[in-house]
């Protein structure tokens, strides 16, 4: 990723952004920016919309009436977003708010539910999930938008899974051995540019024996463990997302 300002606003705006485009702002957004922020007339924002990179963008007015953006100039081209899909057993709202959000800023380019045998909420409000995504892209400066998959079950997952991809399988019961040598060995072999990659965290109440046994027999599947303790899937989103970005990055 490209340097960029760290201080100025940045705004995920649903609409194509080129020189001269004007962009009305939705009611929460204007909200934030003259109210929260209380920004005025001919301050500067930073938006992006997932496709066209970043621009600097100035407030025409703040007013009671519908805010204006005036798109003036790309500050950053589009990048594509990391090969790195999160797996995760949804759970219940404010920790998968957390962990959404969190899985995002630590480098995931997808956001995929998956349903065990032991997960305790099955019903997901994808538009929550794509709110938390958005808000968390906004914060940590990535450009384009993480893509959020349709819950699907562990077994039907596994069995349409592309090949090429490596999957990192957090196991709690794996031998307490450091995770490091087997990522870089699994993701990187030989030193290639690293490889696309799944990470599968499991529900609160951990994997079920059949699903340990069918995910160990999965190809291209490395399985870690993320030390001695019994982590909240939550800690361990956010543990094994720096680990990976960690080897990515070497
Ligand atoms: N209830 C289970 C723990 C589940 S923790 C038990 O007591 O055993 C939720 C998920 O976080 C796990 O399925 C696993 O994917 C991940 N996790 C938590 N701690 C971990 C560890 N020490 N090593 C590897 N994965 C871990």
């Amino acid at each position: 990723m490209s340097r960029y300002d760290f201080s100025a606003p940045r705004l995920f705006l649903d609409a194509p952004l080129q020189v001269g485009a004007r962009v009305q702002l939705e009611k929460q957004q204007s909200h934030y920016l003259c109210n929260v922020l209380r920004l005025a007339a001919g301050d500067a924002v930073l938006v992006f919309n997932g496709n066209d990179g970043e621009w600097r963008a100035v407030l025409t007015a703040c007013g009671r009436k519908a805010i204006e953006l005036n798109i003036e100039q790309q500050t950053r081209p589009p990048e594509p977003p990391n090969d790195l899909h999160y797996l995760f057993a949804p759970l219940k709202h404010a920790r998968l708010d957390y962990m959404a959000q969190k899985a995002v800023e630590m480098g995931a380019g997808r956001l995929q539910p998956v349903l065990t045998r032991r997960t305790q909420t099955e019903r997901l409000n994808l538009d929550r999930l794509q709110a938390n995504a958005i808000e968390a892209a906004e914060q940590c400066g990535i450009l384009a938008l993480p893509t959020i998959g349709e819950p699907v079950r562990l077994d039907a997952y596994l069995e349409r899974r592309a090949d090429g991809r490596i999957l990192v399988f957090c196991d709690e019961d794996a031998p307490p051995v450091s995770p490091l040598p087997l990522l870089r060995e699994a993701l990187r072999p030989k030193g290639v540019p690293c490889l696309p990659t799944d990470v599968l965290i499991g529900p609160e109440g951990g994997f079920a024996p059949e699903e340990r046994e069918k995910l160990l027999g999965t190809p291209n599947h490395v399985r870690i463990s993320l030390g001695p303790r019994i982590l909240r899937a939550d800690t361990a989103a956010v543990a094994v997302l720096a680990l990976v970005e960690a080897i990515r990055s070497e």
